[in-house]
């Protein structure tokens, strides 16, 4: 079965956190499909929505003698807790966000606040913001 829009929102985040916790390693993408129960096409539509907020970046390597993907984190945080708050997994603008867009990670005040916060180790409780335009 097909998931809807608000079901690949709901997952993003779950595929996200688990491409994480691979750390450095990264994921091979079948791994995890079969980890979360994903069909390809739904598992390939969140990954690559995460690479289009450039949370993680896809690798093409040979498996098996088959090309596939491996999925890393962009960055790793000191403290993985900090990706429950990852302000991309409950903005209001998602939907609108991309790199040539007026949202974009680039230029995303809250991205870059998170990700400072993360790398220091020092998160506070803040409610989901809406994110700054381009200038
Ligand atoms: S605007 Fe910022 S917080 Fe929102 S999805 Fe884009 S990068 Fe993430």
């Amino acid at each position: 079965m097909k998931l809807n829009e608000a079901q690949i929102e709901d997952i993003t985040g779950k595929v996200f956190r688990t491409i994480i916790s691979n750390g450095k390693d990264g994921i091979l993408q079948s791994e995890l499909w079969k980890e979360l129960d994903l069909t390809s096409r739904d598992g390939s539509r969140v990954a690559i929505r995460l690479e289009k907020r450039s949370l993680i970046r896809r690798e093409k390597i040979l498996e098996s003698g088959r090309w596939t993907y491996k999925l890393f984190a962009v960055k790793l945080p000191v403290d993985t807790t900090s990706i429950e708050q990852a302000p991309c997994l409950t903005c209001p603008v998602e939907h609108m966000c991309s790199l040539e867009g007026s949202y974009s990670p680039t230029s995303c005040n809250l991205i870059e606040d998170w990700l400072i916060n993360s790398f220091d180790n020092s998160n506070s409780n803040k409610k989901p913001q809406k994110p700054s335009t381009k200038k």
